[in-house]
């Protein structure tokens, strides 16, 4: 079942405590497919300006990744800059230059636009709908989006949810959207515009799956060392599709394990700055850490001795 991402394929420059990077390979679509192809082959979409080192992205192809809708043109890369508080909590974003994605408008291969799975990596919601417009059966269309694009097309990132499934932000993201403090209710608020899930990233405290009639949350991997939050959201989402797309099942049983799959992805991405912390894992070591969240979160309820 083919998975499709479209997506940043982005320079970063991070500050956190513990380090800082320049003009690192990053983007929505690169942590995306950097996770995702771990469980199951990826095509990216996506554009990257003549600065872009292409090794990064041979890397990926050598790892499943299908590269055929990329396109590399003159000018400079998208760049993004950040800074993380103290507690790697939060952070500011200095400066976000789009380059090559400001003129970019998709143009999915042939191959392409028959993918089952979609992922509406974070960009321009202009373009997230451009690539919908394209493709001709999705099962599954899950959506990212970030203040940014709130914020500056606010009526396009509506319009986009009358079109998706599953909407998936982190929670100040869901807040600003609906403009409600409560993540619970400002699932709800995205539930009566159009997807029939709420994915709630929640950084260090999990992630939650909200639908009209249930709700289940996976905790974060609890780790003695993280360095680099930058991308889980994308991890903790190629986690997620990849593994659905390989089961090619969209019971509940099904999304609540895609929850945990996506939790262990995000929890790899953080241990290293950028996509390092993903580039040496393989699926069993993905496989071994969704049986260390089942471990975690197992309790008995006591009933059973009375
Ligand atoms: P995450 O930490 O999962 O929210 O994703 C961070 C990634 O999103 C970084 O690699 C950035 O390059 C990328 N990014 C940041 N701002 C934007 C934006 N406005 N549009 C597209 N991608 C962005």
């Amino acid at each position: 079942m083919s998975l499709l991402v479209v997506g940043s394929i982005a320079l970063d420059s991070v500050a956190t405590p513990f380090g800082e990077t320049a003009d690192a390979p990053g983007g929505s679509a690169v942590f995306f497919s950097a996770a995702g192809a771990i469980l199951h082959p990826v095509q990216v979409v996506g554009v990257v300006g003549s600065d872009y080192p292409l090794g990064v992205l041979k890397a990926l192809e050598r790892r499943g990744v299908d590269l055929t809708g990329v396109q590399q043109v003159p000018g400079e890369s998208f760049r993004w800059k950040a800074k993380y508080s103290y507690d790697l909590s939060s952070r500011e974003t200095l400066d976000t230059r789009l380059g090559v994605f400001a003129e970019f408008r998709p143009k999915l291969p042939d191959g392409f636009r028959d993918a089952r799975y979609v992922f509406l990596g974070n960009i321009d919601p202009d373009l997230q709908l451009g690539v919908l417009d394209q493709m001709t059966h999705p099962a599954l269309v899950a959506c990212d989006t970030m203040n940014y694009w709130i914020q500056s097309k606010n009526d396009l990132v509506l319009e986009l949810l009358r079109h998706i499934d599953i909407l998936m932000v982190n929670d100040s993201e869901a807040r600003e959207l609906s403009g409600d403090w409560n993540v619970y209710r400002a699932a709800h608020w995205v539930l009566k515009r159009g997807p029939r899930m709420a994915v709630i990233k929640q950084g260090e405290h999990g992630a939650l799956l909200v639908s009209p009639d249930a709700t289940f949350k996976v905790p974060a991997y609890p780790l003695q060392e993280v360095f680099d939050p930058t991308g889980a959201g994308d991890a903790f989402a190629g986690g997620f599709m990849a593994y659905l797309a390989s089961t090619d099942d969209l019971s509940t049983p099904n999304l609540r394990r895609a929850m945990v799959y996506g939790a262990a992805m995000g929890s790899f991405a953080v241990e290293a700055f950028g996509i390092h912390g993903l580039e040496n894992v393989s699926a069993a070591d993905v496989r071994a850490r969704v049986r260390a969240f089942k471990d975690l979160v197992h309790f008995e309820t006591g009933e059973d001795h009375r």
